[in-house]
C-alpha cells in the first residue's frame, strides 16, 4: 500500500512539474471592484508584489477580500486589513488546490492553480488564473459542450487543445494567454466532473494537424442542421479542411430545427431599403418569398445569408421562407445553430452515441485531418491517472446525489491517498496488480 501511495504522489507531482501551464483571464467581461476569496481545498500563500509574503497557507477557515485603490490592491483576511500591493499573488501549496471566487454581483466561480490579482487601466480589479494547461483544457470542455459519454468530451477536448496550442499567443500583448470567453474558449469554472477530467485525459497529448502536420483551426458551432459549411461561404479564406460534408447525425438533436416568423412589411422592407432590391420586380419578389434551401446556399437574391443572419438574429443561415399571404407574414424555417463551419457538436453527441470513434468524429468534420499524438508525458503515468479517474467514477455510480458534497470532489478524492488516515478506505488492498502497472524508470 504505502508504495502505490508513494507512486502515485511522485505521479501527480511530476505530472504537476512537467505540465506546461497557461495564465488566463477571469471574469473578462465583468467590472469587478470587490472579490472575496474562499479556499474549496488545499492552502494557499499570498505574496504582496513579487517577494512580500503576506500570509502562509492561508486555507478553509479564512477568507481574502481583495479592493482596488488606486493602481494597487488593497488586501484584507477575516476583516483584518493587511495593506496594499501592486499585485497579490495566491500561490497553491499542493498540487490539488481550490479556489471559490465570489465578486460582488456576479456569480461565483471556482479555480484551480494559482490567481494573480492587480488593478487594471480601468482602476477594476485584473484577475488571471496560472493554470496547467490540461486544467485549462478540461474547464473549457466543461464550459463548451453538454453530454454524458466521456468520448464527447474526447473529442471537445482535442479540439479545444488544438486551438489553444494555436493560439497560445493571443493575449500576449496584454500579459496572459487566453480571455475566458468565447472571443477565446469559454472557461466558466474549473472542470468539477470526473467524466469531463476522463475524456481530457484519454485526448492527452492529441492535437489535430492538416496534410502539412501543421496545427488546424478547429471552429466548431452547436448543431450543423445536416449539412456542413465551406469556410468561404462564412468567412472569407477557403480553408482545405474546413469542407461542406452531409450531417445527418445532427438531425433530430436539441438545436436542429428552429423557426421565426417575421412580418411580411419587415422581411420585403430590409431588402428594399437596405440592400436597395426592387421588389416590385415579380421574380425578385417571388424569390424573397419563396426561397428554399435543400443544400446549404451563400445568398438570396444576391444577398449574403450570413449578413441576413446577423441583421435577423437567426440561429442559422440554412433556412427557407414560408409565405402566408392571409396573415401577411413570412415563417423563416431554418436548421442546426451556429455558422455550420467544422465540428457540429451535437453531431458529436449522436455519433458517440452510435459507438463512432473519436478520431472518425474528428475526420468526418475536419476533412483531410489527422489526430498527432504527442506523448511527452510517460504514457503510463496518463494511464494510471485515467484509471483513478474512472474508479472515482464507477465510486459516484453508487452515491446518491446528497451523499456528494462540494468539497469531497473528484479532485479532493484523487488527491486524498496521499493522506494516511484516508488511505485504506479509497483503496482496496486486494488490488495488487496495480504494483505491476506503477513502475517507472525515474
Ligand atoms: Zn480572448
Amino acid at each position: 500500500m504505502k508504495n502505490i501511495t508513494a507512486i502515485l504522489c511522485l505521479l501527480l507531482l511530476t505530472l504537476s512539474a512537467s505540465a506546461d501551464r497557461v495564465k488566463v483571464r477571469l471574469f473578462t467581461n465583468n467590472s469587478i471592484d470587490l472579490i472575496n476569496i474562499s479556499f474549496d481545498l488545499g492552502t494557499y500563500n499570498l505574496y504582496g508584489g513579487d517577494t512580500t509574503l503576506i500570509a502562509a497557507e492561508v486555507g478553509n477557515d479564512k477568507s481574502v477580500e481583495l479592493t482596488p485603490k488606486g493602481k494597487l490592491v488593497h488586501v484584507a483576511i477575516d476583516g483584518y486589513e493587511y495593506g496594499n500591493y501592486p499585485h497579490v499573488t495566491f500561490s497553491a501549496t499542493d498540487t490539488a488546490c481550490i479556489l471559490c471566487l465570489n465578486p460582488r454581483n456576479v456569480k461565483q466561480r471556482t479555480y484551480e492553480g494559482n490567481l494573480i490579482v492587480s488593478v487594471g487601466k480601468n482602476g477594476k480589479l485584473f484577475i488571471i488564473n496560472d493554470v496547467e494547461f490540461e486544467t485549462y483544457i478540461a474547464g473549457v470542455v466543461q464550459s463548451e459542450i453538454y453530454g454524458t459519454q466521456s468520448d464527447i468530451f474526447r473529442v471537445q477536448a482535442i479540439i479545444s487543445r488544438t486551438w489553444a496550442m494555436k493560439n497560445i499567443h493571443k493575449h500576449k500583448n496584454e500579459g496572459y494567454n487566453f480571455c475566458d470567453q468565447v472571443h477565446c474558449q469559454a472557461y466558466l469554472n474549473r472542470c468539477v466532473r470526473p467524466d469531463i477530467m476522463l475524456g481530457t485525459m484519454q485526448s492527452s497529448g492529441m492535437t489535430i494537424v492538416d496534410a502539412n502536420d501543421k496545427l488546424i483551426e478547429t471552429p466548431f458551432h452547436s448543431n450543423s442542421g445536416g449539412q456542413t459549411a465551406n469556410s468561404e461561404d462564412v468567412w472569407r479564406e477557403a480553408v482545405p479542411y474546413l469542407r461542406s460534408v452531409p450531417d445527418t447525425f445532427s438531425y433530430h438533436m436539441r438545436q436542429s430545427e428552429w423557426v421565426k416568423v417575421v412580418d411580411e412589411s419587415k422581411w420585403l422592407n430590409y431588402f428594399a431599403n437596405k440592400h436597395k432590391l426592387d421588389i416590385t420586380n415579380d421574380s425578385i419578389l417571388n424569390e424573397l418569398l419563396t426561397f428554399s434551401q435543400s443544400q446549404r446556399k451563400v445568398r438570396l437574391c444576391g444577398v449574403p445569408l450570413t449578413r441576413i443572419r446577423t441583421d435577423f438574429q437567426l440561429k442559422s443561415t440554412f433556412f427557407s421562407v414560408l409565405y402566408d399571404s392571409t396573415a401577411h407574414r413570412v415563417t423563416l424555417s431554418g436548421h442546426g445553430f451556429g455558422h455550420g463551419v467544422g465540428l457540429s457538436q451535437e453531431g458529436t453527441i449522436r455519433m458517440v452515441g452510435l459507438g463512432i470513434a473519436y478520431d472518425s468524429i474528428i475526420h468526418h468534420y475536419y476533412t483531410g485531418s489527422h489526430i498527432h499524438h504527442d506523448e511527452t508525458h510517460p504514457h503510463s503515468y496518463v494511464e494510471n491517472y485515467i484509471k483513478q479517474i474512472a474508479r472515482i467514477i464507477e465510486e459516484d455510480k453508487n452515491l446518491s446525489t446528497q451523499t456528494k458534497s462540494k468539497k469531497d470532489d473528484w479532485l479532493g478524492r484523487l488527491f486524498r491517498v496521499r493522506d494516511r488516515e484516508e488511505r485504506e478506505e479509497v483503496y482496496d488492498p486486494t488490488t495488487e496488480e496495480l504494483d505491476s502497472d506503477w513502475k517507472y524508470d525515474w
